[in-house]
């Protein structure tokens, strides 16, 4: 199976259309729409409906004092504004906060997490990016784009995104899977990692395989992709086929790694990570 598109949390695609960045056009005349307020990896969302839902209007009272709010996008028409709060600040008065990260439980929709991941992705970028990383000048935004130009040598940067491969290892009816001492007890996820200089996505799986978990594979095949804003991975997941060799497992970078029965897979990644996305539709042969 391969779909065209995967409508993961934290990809644009998740919102369809509704929403277009703030690259191009006129910056709104006034602070007013949709209001993603951000406060240490939560979303502040209305306080007394059950589903979660975006403060709109002004900004909300009490929501000020982490700096200038700015111009995200448009959101079904209507501005949406991004805003940090500090966080020591209290709860402003008729918002509650919703944790934005899946392994927390988060019980925001698909296109909440779409939004508060481009808004954090976004204050992100605003905190690295006001000097110049060649001469540390002060930076300007370049109009029509989210990158920097420095003000003294002209050096434009943009967004910083890693690449990270994500594999799912297969031989048969069983699958190769790893889990981190960070993990919860008993939760295996995938093989994954940063690529390097010079690499290929497909050379980067054969060598994150080879170096986490000692084994060969083949058959290297890309099944879908996820921006992860935590704070900043493009994560490209891939199956591939088991080739030989014995699991022998990187201590450095995996607390365990072993084959798993498809019919017996212990409790995995977040249904909202694209790690959950490629067991759930990969792992059965
Ligand atoms: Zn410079």
């Amino acid at each position: 199976m391969t779909p065209e598109s995967v409508y993961l949390p934290f990809n644009r695609d998740c919102l369809r259309g509704t929403f277009t960045p703030a690259k191009r056009g006129t910056k709104p005349p006034d602070a007013r729409g949709h209001w993603l307020i951000v406060q240490d990896q939560n979303l502040l969302v209305v306080a007394d409906e059950s589903t979660p839902c975006l403060p709109q209007g002004t900004l909300p009272e009490g929501c000020a004092g982490g700096g200038e709010p700015f111009w995200l996008g448009t959101l079904d028409e209507a501005p949406c504004w991004v805003s940090v709060l500090p966080a020591d600040a209290p709860l402003p008065a008729g918002l509650r906060r919703e944790t934005l990260i899946p392994m927390k439980g988060t019980r925001l929709p698909d296109e909440l997490l779409s939004l508060g991941g481009m808004a954090m992705q976004a204050l992100h970028w605003q905190s690295t990016s006001a000097h110049c990383p060649r001469c540390g000048a002060p930076t300007t935004r370049i109009e029509g784009e989210w990158g920097k130009k420095c003000s003294r040598c002209s050096y434009e940067h943009y967004p910083h995104l890693h690449p990270c491969v994500i594999v799912l290892v297969r031989d048969g009816h069983r699958v190769l899977l790893a889990r981190k001492s960070t993990f919860a007890p008993g939760r295996y996820a995938l093989v994954a990692g940063f690529v390097d200089n010079g690499e290929s996505l497909e050379g980067c799986v054969a060598r994150e395989v080879k170096e986490e978990v000692g084994v060969d594979v083949k058959d290297i095949t890309y099944v879908g992709s996820q921006n992860w804003p935590f704070p900043s991975q493009l994560m490209i997941g891939f199956v591939a086929t088991y080739a030989g060799g014995d699991v022998v497992i990187d201590r450095d970078e995996l607390e365990d790694a072993r084959w798993f029965d498809v019919n017996a897979l212990p409790p995995g990644p977040s249904r909202h990570s694209i790690a959950g996305y490629i067991i759930e539709h990969y792992a059965r042969p």
